[in-house]
């Protein structure tokens, strides 16, 4: 399921392919994927006009369009894009943008978890959906997280989940940013320290970026990561404890329970 640092390579993938050429009409295979918006209204607001930029924030993905709004892309579970020049359309394509020169970028969605839209200002879109800042954000201080995560009760895992406090963190990566910082993703927000906030703060900015390097460069991520022990009879590469698997947040948590206080 992508979070943060798989849809930040989709922005780069747009940014490297898509932009600046002409769409010459849109094509919506499957009007299913479409929120808020009708087909015809989503061609008349792209056609003939260029993609000029992208912002993402967390796992949103919005992408501006010259004179026009912006194209919002939710990737769900099995989002997908692909950028291809004649040959044969994707199998899951819902959405397909036609440039010029026949190239085309296809959004694709086995599952239909995803979402393609019309915004008129990302920072509108933020607000409404009340999320937290994104971790890769220049905004994102030390100091502000602090403050963010002080407000909420409840367990960290749970509250990192919520996209409150953080926007971008899902399931794998927020087990990877407890896992590394010792915490136990059951401890309450009231018994963490300031010094375990702070690295917290840290180490989410960390994980997010080696992970993103990795994925970029397609190498896999470091042994010493939680990510790549997710089943049952590994062991803690920290301490050579046994991986516990268990449901918290409504979600399966793999965490070491002999370091994770
Ligand atoms: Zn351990």
């Amino acid at each position: 399921m992508p979070e943060l640092p798989e849809v930040e390579i989709y922005r780069r993938y747009v940014e490297k392919h898509a932009l600046r050429q002409r769409i010459e009409r849109v094509r919506v295979p499957d009007r299913r994927i479409l929120r808020g918006v009708t087909a015809p209204a989503l061609d008349r607001a792209l056609r003939g006009r260029r993609l000029v930029s992208t912002r993402r924030h967390g796992k949103h993905l919005f992408v501006q369009v010259e004179r026009s709004e912006w194209l919002y892309l939710h990737f769900g579970m099995t989002g997908d894009l692909h950028y291809y020049s004649d040959g044969e359309t994707p199998r899951f394509s819902k959405v397909i943008l036609d440039f010029t020169r026949n190239r085309h970028l296809a959004f694709e969605d086995a599952r239909l978890f995803g979402a393609v839209s019309l915004v008129h200002e990302p920072e509108e879109f933020i607000a409404r959906k009340r999320l937290g800042a994104d971790p890769l954000d220049e905004t994102f201080k030390p100091a502000l997280f602090r403050d963010a995560l002080r407000a909420r009760r409840g367990a960290i895992k749970a509250v990192l989940m919520s996209q409150l406090v953080v926007a971008g963190l899902g399931n794998l990566y927020v087990d990877e940013t407890l896992y590394q910082t010792s915490i136990h993703p059951l401890r309450p927000i009231a018994k963490l320290t300031d010094a375990e906030i702070a690295s917290l703060h840290r180490t989410i900015k960390r994980v997010l970026n080696v992970v993103i390097e990795r994925n970029e460069s397609n190498r896999d991520l470091p042994r010493s990561f939680l990510t790549t022990h997710r089943a049952e009879g590994e062991s803690c590469p920290k301490c050579g404890a046994p991986i516990l698997r268990a449901v918290i947040a409504g979600r399966t948590t793999y965490y070491c329970d002999a370091h994770q206080r």
